[in-house]
């Protein structure tokens, strides 16, 4: 079999595509009780403050809704895997192995990622490893990728199908996916997906996802920085 050239990336991609989300929508929406039908007029940030606050402390959730952001993601499948458990608020579309021959491209921990678990389910925490751990990693990624991809090449080769052939490819390869979530989904999604010592309830999430997920709040802070501010004063608690 012919050697196959492959990527290996310790990173991932998020593109921010387009948004339509500004703090001003969620004081809009909240405030067509007192105000409604004024949408064209200019909202007075300094009240939406207050506003935006109260919403988020008492989790009044809807007002957040009225944004929407659409992102795109290279990551390894077992992220996308974990990422599609969000269904509330998000919409994915992802490439397709039975579509188009998958890239080479795979996922390596980058040196600073620990790499050895201590502790019992539920109460553990993760330490660097030693040169041996870093060793084993680097060899054993390594090898399985290079097999498994020399493997599926092969096989499409031979004439069978994408669909069949992509079953050997292992869960760091790289995959793709737009995913359009709105403000309160991503920080539901980032409630979750981030490791914060502010957080009321702290969440312990595989690094990986956190990678895309630091990504995305850096964008919700751009665009949203009143609700953005709001949701780590209360907690990081999405409303
Ligand atoms: C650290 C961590 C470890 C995890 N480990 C595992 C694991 O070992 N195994 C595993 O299977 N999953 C695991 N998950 C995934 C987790 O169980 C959730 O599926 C995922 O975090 C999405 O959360 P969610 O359901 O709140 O989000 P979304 O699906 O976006 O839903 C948002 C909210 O909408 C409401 N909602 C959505 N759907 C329903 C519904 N059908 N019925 C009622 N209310 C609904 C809920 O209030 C929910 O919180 C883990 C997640 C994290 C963060």
């Amino acid at each position: 079999m012919p050697p196959v050239t492959f990527e290996i990336r310790n990173n991932v991609t998020v593109e921010l595509v387009k948004a339509s989300a500004a703090d001003s929508d969620v004081a809009t929406a909240a405030r067509v009780s007192t105000v409604g039908g004024s949408h064209e007029e200019v909202v007075d940030l300094a009240k939406d403050e207050g506003l935006i606050n109260y919403l988020m402390r008492d989790r009044h959730g809807s007002p957040f809704e009225h944004t929407s952001l659409t992102f795109y993601v290279e990551a390894p499948v077992f992220v996308a895997r974990e990422f599609f458990r969000h269904r509330s608020g998000w919409s994915y579309n992802e490439e397709s192995g039975r579509y188009k021959q998958l890239k080479p491209t795979f996922y390596a921990p980058p040196p600073e990622r620990p790499l050895v678990q201590v502790g019992k389910p539920g109460a553990y925490t993760f330490k660097p490893g030693d040169h041996v751990h870093a060793a084993s990693v680097e060899q054993n990624f390594r090898y399985v990728y290079r097999e498994a991809y020399q493997r599926y090449m092969g096989m499409l080769q031979q004439g069978i199908a994408r669909e069949v052939a992509r079953m050997v490819l292992p869960v760091g390869i790289f995959t793709s996916f737009y995913a359009t979530c709105n403000a309160r989904s991503l920080m539901h999604f980032l409630g979750l997906r981030t490791r914060s010592c502010i957080a009321k309830f702290p969440s312990f999430p595989q690094r990986e996802i956190e990678m895309v997920a630091e990504q995305m709040e850096d964008h919700l802070a751009d665009l949203m920085p009143i609700t953005y501010a709001a949701f780590n004063v209360n907690g990081r608690v999405a409303p």
